[in-house]
């Protein structure tokens, strides 16, 4: 059996990760979404254990002592973090597994793991991306602009991903990623067991 892929997908906060991984995840339910966990405050609507596991500072800091994380990085003043309990038994077993992580993370898991997927999701313009992260409401107008602030430099590291896919709309977008999970399925690494020997 072939190992599952390890799927990354960053891109600046309002780009619309969520949107399009939610879709991708309900499109294709054999992908299984890796819950991070971090230390910021969960926002109206989410969920401990299901949009992320929700740590204070020193539960988060006693974790990475125990080196129970594959990566972790501090965004916008707090913790995130990819667990790695299971990661490695599940792609062993088959399983592909749905990282979404920032940028210093996902070079992180890169050097760990060379064989996964980054992606790097783009919006169709840095104006588009202020009125997505605008119309989200989740931001107090200093969180806004930090976020937005940010954007322009992380936009700047999807050249070190191995694919870009600008988020025009969430459909197309999914349709993309798609497309990128087959071809890299049939990549000859991938499928050295099956090739005939000459
Ligand atoms: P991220 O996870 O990258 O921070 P979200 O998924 O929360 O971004 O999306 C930010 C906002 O943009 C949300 O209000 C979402 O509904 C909207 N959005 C996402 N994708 C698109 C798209 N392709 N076209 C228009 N709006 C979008
Ligand atoms: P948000 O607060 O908007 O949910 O996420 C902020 C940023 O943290 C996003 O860029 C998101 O992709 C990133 N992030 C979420 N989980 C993880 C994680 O486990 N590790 C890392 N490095 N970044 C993460």
């Amino acid at each position: 059996m072939n190992k599952g892929l390890l799927i990354v997908v960053s891109g600046a906060s309002g780009t619309g990760k969520g949107t399009v991984c939610k879709k991708l995840l309900d499109d294709m339910p054999k992908i299984s979404y890796s819950v991070s966990a971090t230390t910021r405050e969960p926002r109206p609507g989410e969920k401990d254990g299901r949009e992320y596991y929700f740590l204070s500072r020193e539960r988060f800091e006693e974790r990475i002592s125990k080196n129970e994380f594959l990566e972790y990085a501090e965004v916008y003043g707090n913790y995130y973090g990819t667990p790695l309990n299971e990661i490695e038994m599940r792609l062993n077993c088959g399983e592909d597994i749905l990282l979404e992580i920032d940028t210093q993370g996902a070079l992180n898991v890169k050097k760990r793991c060379p064989e996964s997927v980054l992606i790097f999701l783009l919006p169709p313009s840095l104006e588009e991306l202020r009125k997505r992260i605008e119309g989200r409401g989740t931001e107090t107008p200093e969180s806004l602009e930090r976020r937005f602030n940010a954007a322009k430099e992380e936009i700047s590291i999807g050249k070190k991903y191995d694919y870009v896919v600008v988020n025009d709309t969430v459909e197309f977008a999914v349709e993309k990623i798609k497309s990128i999970l087959t071809a890299e399925k049939c990549r000859t690494d991938r499928n050295s067991s099956c090739l005939f020997s000459d």
